[in-house]
């Protein structure tokens, strides 16, 4: 049987290294010299985000047998409004490196795959669809999917970023939820090492945001973070991506092509995460290849938690600052404090985003009705 998998990405290189463990050797097609040939960031991944997983990188040693060694636990997320800290702690899940590093998390995939990857091809999706039994999409973004109308596009986000040289604590990532500064959108800072990290804003492209310039909305956040790390960060690396699309397909798989990762629609657009379903789209992709599984039935679930994420998105947006104040105050209270932590740790798998999106999805709509009034 002939395979193509057209992109060497967390999602492509998942599938590759399942359909090896299967006995397919497939073709890998890279438009990239190499893996990972772009920025140094660094990513995280949260458990409480894809319950009922308890813990994201043992599930995938655990079930898949693919390992990938991340750079530190999170044991503390801080989140920051206005006027407000929080903390969750715990077990919560891990920080990672992507890009062009030798422990990027596509390095370490791509160290496992036996088969050739095919570098700086050319061929599009088309050609590889006369030529391959099966083709999966893995080119890391839903052009394609969109392009023969099967992706629903449900925003686009503009994210810059830059790594910068601090102190830092590794197992600490931040979050700035502060409206004035970013509009519907947040900052991360992301330890890579205790000496480097990412500073990276993201927000819609909404017509407001648009009509804003992308240098004074970076200078505003990048000066908010050093006021509040209380540290003078010096930038190393900068990267910018415009309309990074945040969407889903309608059909995982159409004919003999199975839409992974991005393609799929793995980006949860709540708080832009995606790594862990990138994997597990590339492995159901190659489960259903080797007739052990049902590509649609696998991933039913997962166009579930991205609904999910997308009420939680629209919820963010519709808060003030103020209102992200009181949310973000709420993590002080020592009682509310422990239970969120406890929600938030590997220990248990409560489905968080599950159990709040119908509550959510009520105060949205009452949003709405509000604003159309
Ligand atoms: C700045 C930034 C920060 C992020 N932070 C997080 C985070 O903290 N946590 C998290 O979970 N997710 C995060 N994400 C999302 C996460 O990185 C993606 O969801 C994940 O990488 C998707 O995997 P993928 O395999 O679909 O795409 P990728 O890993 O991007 O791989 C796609 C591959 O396809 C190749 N390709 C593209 N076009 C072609 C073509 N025509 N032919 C052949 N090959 C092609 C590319 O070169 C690339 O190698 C972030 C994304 C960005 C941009």
């Amino acid at each position: 049987m002939k395979v193509a998998i057209m992109g060497a990405g967390m999602a492509g290189l998942s599938c590759a290294i399942t359909l090896e463990k299967h006995g397919i050797t497939p073709m890998i097609f890279e438009s990239r010299s190499r893996v990972g040939d772009r920025f140094i960031n660094s990513e995280a991944m949260f458990n409480i985000l894809n319950r009922p997983v308890k813990d994201t990188i043992e599930h995938i040693s655990e079930n898949y047998h693919i390992n990938m060694d991340p750079i530190d636990r999170v044991k503390k997320l801080t989140i920051h409004s206005k006027n407000e800290i929080g903390n969750i702690e715990g077990k919560i899940g891990y920080t990672n490196i992507r890009g062009r590093h030798n422990d990027s998390y596509e390095s370490q995939l791509a160290r496992q795959v036996k088969s050739k990857i095919n570098f700086n091809s050319t061929y599009d999706y088309p050609y590889l669809c006369k030529h391959f039994d099966n083709v999966v999409l893995a080119t890391g973004d839903g052009q394609y999917a969109a392009g023969i109308g099967n992706y629903k596009c449900d925003l686009t986000v503009t994210i810059k970023g830059a790594t910068v040289e601090g102190n830092f604590v590794t197992s600490n990532p931040h979050v700035w939820f502060n409206y004035d500064v970013i509009p519907k959108g947040y900052i991360w800072v992301i330890p890579f090492s205790e000496k480097e990290g990412n500073i990276v804003i993201a927000y819609p492209d909404y017509p407001d945001n648009i009509k804003l310039d992308i240098e004074v909305m970076w200078e505003k956040a990048y000066n908010l973070v050093s006021k509040d790390l209380k540290q003078n960060f010096k930038i190393t690396d900068k990267f910018e991506i415009t309309r990074y699309m945040m969407g889903i397909c309608n059909k995982a798989k159409l004919d003999n092509t199975y839409f992974v990762g991005n393609c799929f629609g793995t980006i949860s657009p709540g708080l832009g995460f995606g790594q862990f379903v990138a994997v597990l789209t590339g492995v159901y992709a190659a489960y259903d290849i080797c007739n052990i599984g049902v590509y649609e039935e696998l991933t039913k679930p997962l166009f579930e938690n991205y609904n999910h994420s997308l009420t939680l998105r629209r919820f963010l947006e519709s808060q003030t600052n103020e209102q992200m104040d009181a949310n973000i105050k709420n993590l002080d209270n020592r009682i509310l404090d422990s239970i969120i932590d406890k929600i938030c740790d590997n220990e248990n798998g409560i489905d968080l985003m599950k159990l709040s999106t119908p509550v959510i999805r009520l105060w949205n709509n009452y949003k709405e009705y509000s604003n159309n009034r």
